[in-house]
């Protein structure tokens, strides 16, 4: 056995950046969840090659102030929280300070931003955890962050990585989604140099199924809104024979951001049970607000998961919730929506 030794801070950075950045797919989550931090309406990702060689994402956010550029790439640097505590009361996408590390700590990221208050922007480059220049430039006021050549400096990662056409359908998965939860973000996702998505981002819920998922998906679908005790659904649910052979339709947002979870699916898909046939799955996209107390989001770091407090309690909040949307239909002829 070898002797004990602390890491170096550039081999912590690329040991810790596996566990947020994990493909293409990661970076352009994370880089456009800070986007929606950053209160951006209108966010734009453009990748290539699958976004292993190129990825970029631009928003009209606040931009980050010139004498924070450099803490933005530190670890464990977040403005969104500064003590525990602070979870309970969170409601950003990012609160762990490390997604611009991680990516910095494996590609070459280039980041230009401006916020409103000052004449011009500055403009960083940093390779595999260095920073190689800083500067001055003009700019419009908002980030745009470029991440060049993806694990170049991790030939381990690099290996796992996909095909570009799988990576980028992973990215096109990933922005259908964006588009789902947030209808009141206008999208724009550019594939090389095809525009795969665009979303007007007038908060048109049904205007989002439909560049999504269709025109015929979005006349299947009815509006739900149910409110109990800490809890608020709003979204919009398929009609029954709207049903899928697989579970990629079923679309939860917990305070805007994309969760999966077992309770709320096994919840949903019990309450349509009766109607649908076995083996098929609903079609969803239901968007939770819930105090940030009752919930966990720090169970892992790329945060896809929750814990709730009282899992009973969103198991039939839920399973209530859909359970009366569809008595509600019944009210309307069935044979006006059950076509
Ligand atoms: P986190 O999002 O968890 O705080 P990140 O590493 O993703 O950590 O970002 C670090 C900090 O950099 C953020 O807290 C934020 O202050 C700033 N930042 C990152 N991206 C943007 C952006 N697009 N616009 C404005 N500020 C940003
Ligand atoms: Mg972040």
């Amino acid at each position: 056995m070898q002797k004990i030794q602390l890491l170096d801070q550039k081999t912590i950075n690329k040991i810790a950046a596996g566990e947020v950045v994990e493909s293409p797919k990661s970076v352009v989550k994370e880089l456009t969840e800070n986007a929606m931090d950053a209160g951006a309406s209108t966010v734009t990702v453009e990748i290539k090659e699958g976004g292993i060689s190129y990825i970029r994402v631009t928003d009209n956010g606040c931009g980050i102030p010139k004498e924070q550029v450099k803490e933005a790439f530190l670890r464990h640097a977040t403005s969104k929280l500064s003590q525990i505590e602070d979870l309970e009361h969170l409601y950003t996408m990012g609160f762990r300070g490390e997604a611009l590390a991680s990516i910095a700590a494996v590609s070459q990221v280039e980041m230009t931003t401006r916020t409103k208050d000052e004449e011009t922007g500055t403009r960083i480059e940093i390779s595999a955890g260095e920073v190689k220049s800083f500067q001055d430039v003009a700019c419009t006021e908002g980030t745009t962050v470029i991440v060049r050549n993806l694990f170049y400096n991790v030939p381990a990662r690099r290996k796992f990585l996909k095909k570009p056409a799988t990576e980028s359908g992973y990215v096109s998965d990933l922005m259908n989604k964006l588009a789902l939860g947030h209808p009141e973000l206008s999208f724009r996702y550019i594939n090389n140099g095809s525009t795969m998505l665009h979303t007007a981002g007038n908060g048109d819920a049904k205007a989002s199924v439909f560049y999504v998922y269709g025109k015929e998906a979005a006349t299947s679908m009815m509006e739900i809104s149910f409110e109990r005790g800490d809890y608020r659904l709003s979204g919009l649910i398929g009609k029954p024979e709207l049903s899928r052979g697989n579970r990629n339709y079923e679309n939860l947002f917990i305070n805007g951001r994309f969760i999966k979870n077992r309770i709320v699916s096994s919840a949903v898909e019990n309450a349509y049970k009766t109607r649908i046939m076995i083996g098929k799955f609903p079609v969803y996209v239901l968007n939770l607000e819930v105090d940030a107390a009752q919930v966990d989001v720090n169970v892992h770091p790329a945060k896809l998961e929750v814990r709730f407090k009282n899992d009973d309690e969103v198991y039939d909040f839920f399973y209530d919730a859909i359970s009366s949307a569809f008595q509600d239909q019944v009210l309307i002829p069935r044979s006006s929506w059950e076509k």
